[in-house]
């Protein structure tokens, strides 16, 4: 009997590998940091080779310091930081260059063009995206015109593209399987969603031969076994994801309708939009959520820029608090907000407003108005942002929301929860396990190999830590204000 499935959770910073039993305790966790690299500005790097080096060294590292067996492991699923672009040479196995990460900008010129030339709405019916630097299509085409003789050799068959969970693949096969999965695929600007295919006429835009691409392949099956000689004991990699889509799953969003919301420095809220990609919002993503055998979901996406980041401003900027969750005994001190709203477009305003001018206010101070007041606004605000871009997706896909699953560094403050399903009238559960992401590659994993029998063996085995349930409906004069707010935070810094 196989004990364990281990997720690797390659993140932005750093590697993991999480092991999990069947009853979804964590059993061990190693992690290592890898650099960052920030050649120019707006330019963000990856060493593709230290990615690969640190995620086998904390796979191997999980092993020894829990005292596990190879025997004992059923299976390995893969999440990754999404659309990050690693181009490699397919004989010796090298990267061409340094990856370049979701954060980076350098194609955002690129971007304009492809949206002066009109391209936008072929691209969200096609991908679900709007154009944005953020996806690696732009990425794949930059390396492609920039390292030198890259593109003939592309066009030679002789490269390989791959986002991270590609990548490691790769390696951890030693080039057997060149493999992406459809959710993975599906950030890329250039794949069909709805065909579940790369798309030709995007590949010519940004003038990408086709041989260059990974086979597009379900979330949750055996692909193959790790080399021997990189760890013993055939063991099955049966799983793969994205992180956000797989926190949607460790979140167990199995159906339309289900949102869960990561409260970290930002937000970013998903929903299961059901087996049709959603096409009808210009203000949200569609992606896809995993693909499963024959069942395929998508799924509604929406980031916060600014969430926990407020509750650190509050913190290091203003100094109201000297840690995050004194903020909650702060805002306890007083009933309502008293009439103070904060609105914290730091950096513009993301889902579902987009506007890149906006910048962050405080309205209505008088002389009555406290710290603790604005400690109050500062939750609201963030609950706030997330009940818009639920408002959105409930909006676009028709959907019922049926309660929302939380997770992220600040899903422990009780009271921003409360304020929370106030605002949504539904239900905020938060589970026992805060490790979502791990756990959503970990359960897709281990479904491919039977280690857990269905969606019922796992429901059985997943806790609720604490439900909010709404309590107090008078909260019309709070989006009224909220709403003004926003507004008037709009357009605000001049073009
Ligand atoms: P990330 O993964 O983005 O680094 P985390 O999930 O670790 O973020 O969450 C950290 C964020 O949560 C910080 O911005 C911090 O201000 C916020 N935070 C942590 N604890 C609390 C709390 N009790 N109340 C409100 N915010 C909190």
């Amino acid at each position: 009997m196989k004990k364990y499935v281990i997720a690797l959770d390659a993140g932005t910073t750093s590697n993991r590998a999480v092991v999990f039993d069947k009853d979804l305790n964590i059993r061990g966790i190693s992690q290592q940091e890898f650099q960052q690299y920030y050649p120019k500005p707006g330019w963000v790097e990856h060493d593709a080779v230290e990615i690969w080096q640190t995620q086998l060294k904390v796979l191997k590292d999980v092993f020894a310091e829990n005292g596990i067996s190879r025997n004992d492991v059923a299976a390995i699923g893969i999440t990754n930081q999404r659309e990050t672009t690693v181009i490699w040479d397919r004989s010796t196995g090298k990267p061409i260059s340094n990856a370049i990460v979701w954060q980076d900008r350098r194609t955002a010129e690129f971007c304009e063009q492809l949206k002066r030339a009109g391209h936008g709405n072929k691209i969200r019916e096609k991908t679900g995206l709007v154009i944005d630097a953020y996806f690696s299509g732009t990425k794949i085409k930059w390396i492609l015109d920039h390292v030198e003789g890259a593109r003939e050799r592309a066009e030679r068959g002789e490269l390989a593209f791959g986002t991270v969970e590609t990548w490691l693949v790769w390696n951890l096969t030693k080039g057997k399987l060149h493999i992406t999965d459809v959710s993975n695929a599906s950030r890329t600007m250039l794949f069909d969603i709805n065909a579940l295919e790369w798309d030709d006429e995007l590949l010519d835009l940004m003038r990408i031969p086709r041989n260059l691409l990974p086979e597009a392949v379900h979330s949750s099956d055996v692909y193959g076994v790790v080399a021997g000689d990189i760890l013993p004991g055939n063991i099955p990699i049966s799983g793969m994801t994205g992180d956000q889509q797989a926190s949607l799953f460790g979140q167990l969003c199995f159906e339309k309708g289900m949102v869960k919301n990561t409260y970290g420095t930002g937000c970013f809220v998903m929903m299961n939009t059901g087996d049709k990609p959603e096409l009808s919002s210009e203000k949200l993503i569609s992606t896809i959520g995993w693909k499963i055998g024959s069942s395929i979901q998508y799924a509604a996406e929406g980031s916060i820029f600014i969430g926990g980041a407020l509750v650190q401003w509050l913190r290091d900027n203003l100094g109201l608090v000297d840690t995050a969750p004194e903020v909650e005994t702060l805002a306890r001190q007083v009933e309502d907000n008293g009439g103070v709203v904060v609105v914290p477009a730091f950096a513009g305003l993301g889902a579902p407003h987009w506007d890149q001018f906006a910048r962050g206010t405080i309205f209505g101070i008088t002389r009555a108005t406290l710290p603790a007041h604005i400690a109050r606004a500062t939750l609201e605000a963030i609950a706030l942002q997330v009940k818009d871009a639920i408002d959105a997706m409930v909006e676009a896909s028709g959907a019922e929301i049926k309660h929302l699953k939380v997770d992220g560094g600040a899903s422990v403050n009780d009271l921003l929860m409360q304020i929370q399903a106030d605002l949504l009238r539904s239900n905020v559960v938060r589970p026992q396990i805060t490790e979502t992401t791990a756990l959503g590659a970990a359960l897709l994993a281990g479904l491919a190999v039977n280690f857990w029998k269905d969606y019922g063996d796992i429901e059985s085995r997943w806790h609720i830590d604490k439900t909010f349930t709404p309590q107090n409906s008078d909260v019309n004069d709070l989006l009224r204000y909220w709403e003004k707010a926003m507004e008037r935070t709009k357009n605000w810094i001049d073009n």
